[in-house]
């Protein structure tokens, strides 16, 4: 992709500096005054076009930016020169003005900057010149209103700056893109490779797992070897969950139609589910939820998002707490809030919500937010977590309303 692109701009520039050779030709040959007594003035014309075209011709092969600074001097020397040799032509002013759009060319900021300085600087030494020394006897069109060519000249300046800072803030952005499609396109192949190792994990697991449920049947063992195997199968379960919620991630398109979700129906399965996990630990889910919530999704990844994150809030509450979970229509959005009254998190530990593998319980995958911020971006929707240590934490999901009656 790069080198396509490096082709196209060199077409480009190729095609630019031919022209821009041909009118210094032009310029030199065609209807010269001086052609007819050619003499130092002429010589040193002709030589400052030659300079000028072959820098210009062997930048693309070196691209130093000692050669741009050469370009630029040359430049400047060049349209000084003819400004100087042929004083009728009022029009040559114009290239003064604009040697600092040369550097342009090269997007280098610095020597943008230093063309710009330079050419300023030369450009109040030559008015006044022509104010002081010339008075006005061979640059009449100058002199006469030397305010008003002045402000042109500053105006020209702001122009160029301003074509320059909009053009190269543009090129920013665009590399910046790039940057980001190239890491993303990175992390997609290596989220494959690690999908597909952790499929292959999984088999010899399962195997393992098997044996080691028949040996903790079996009497031959004494009580410290079943203890033992009870302890692996349950590390093996844990490593279970931590690759099936990896692949889940890994494989998003899987099942993922999308449907009118009735955000009503599918908390109350969620919590009937959840129900029986918090009765472990005396937390009971409240549960308030408004008629017209209909959200756009995929009702199975919206119910992987809403467990994960009701998981959570019992998990982070004290013994006997409850969880209270509402859902309501606010214009254009479906609003849904889990609050619980739990451990609550720090500002850094919000901070690393949906970060791989980060999780603060024994037992934890990390994977959980990481899932739910995945599917709430696919569709459209938000999640913020408002959180107080010790004191607990709300969690706001936000999805665009569906539009009803289609
Ligand atoms: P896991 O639950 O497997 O640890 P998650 O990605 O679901 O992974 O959560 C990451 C971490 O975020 C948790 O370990 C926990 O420390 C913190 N966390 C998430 N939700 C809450 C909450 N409601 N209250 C306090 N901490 C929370
Ligand atoms: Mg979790």
């Amino acid at each position: 992709m790069k080198d396509e692109n490096t082709q196209i701009n060199l077409k480009l520039y190729y095609g630019t500096v031919s022209v821009v050779i041909a009118l210094m030709l032009l310029g030199l040959l065609a209807g010269n005054p001086l052609l007819h007594h050619p003499g130092l003035g002429y010589i040193t014309h002709g030589v400052l076009v030659f300079l000028f075209s072959s820098s210009l011709l062997i930048y693309p092969l070196y691209k130093s930016h000692t050669l741009r600074i050469i370009i630029i001097v040359t430049a400047s020397c060049y349209f000084y020169t003819i400004f100087f040799l042929y004083p009728d032509t009022w029009s040559n002013f114009i290239f003064l003005c604009f040697i600092p759009a040369i550097s342009i060319l090269y997007f280098d900021t610095k020597l943008f900057h230093l063309s710009l300085l330079l050419n300023t600087l030369s450009i109040i030494s030559l008015f006044s010149y022509i104010a002081i020394v010339d008075r006005g006897n061979h640059y009449s069109y100058i002199s006469e209103d030397l305010i008003g060519n002045s402000i042109n000249f500053l105006g020209s300046q702001a122009i160029i700056y301003f074509i320059f800072y909009l053009s190269s803030s543009r090129l920013e952005k665009q590399k910046l893109y790039y940057e980001q499609i190239k890491h993303s396109e990175r992390l997609k192949t290596t989220g494959q490779l690690a999908a597909a190792v952790a499929h292959e994990i999984r088999n010899p697991l399962t195997v393992v797992k098997g044996f080691l449920q028949v040996y903790e049947k079996d009497n031959s063992y004494n009580e410290t070897n079943k203890r033992h195997f009870s302890l692996m199968i349950n590390e093996l379960d844990t490593a279970e969950q931590v690759i099936s919620q990896f692949l889940s991630i890994a494989k998003p398109d899987k099942d993922t139609e999308m449907e009118l979700v009735n955000v009503k129906n599918v908390l109350q399965s969620v919590t009937d589910l959840l129900n029986t996990y918090g009765l472990l630990h005396h937390n009971e889910i409240v549960l308030k939820v408004d008629e017209d919530c209909f959200i756009a999704a995929n009702t199975i990844e919206f119910k992987q998002l809403l467990i994960n994150i009701i998981k959570n809030a019992i998990e982070a509450s004290n013994v006997g707490d409850s969880v209270v979970v509402t859902a309501e229509r606010k214009m254009h959005l479906v609003e849904i809030k889990v609050s619980d009254c739990g451990q609550g998190m720090s500002k850094e530990e919000m901070d690393s919500l949906g970060t791989p593998f980060y999780s603060l319980k024994s037992k934890g995958t990390g994977l959980g937010m990481m899932i739910c911020f995945n599917i709430a971006a696919k569709y459209k929707g938000t999640i913020h977590f408002d959180s107080e240590k010790g004191r607990g934490t709300n969690v706001t999901i936000r999805f665009p309303a569906a539009k009803l009656g289609r």
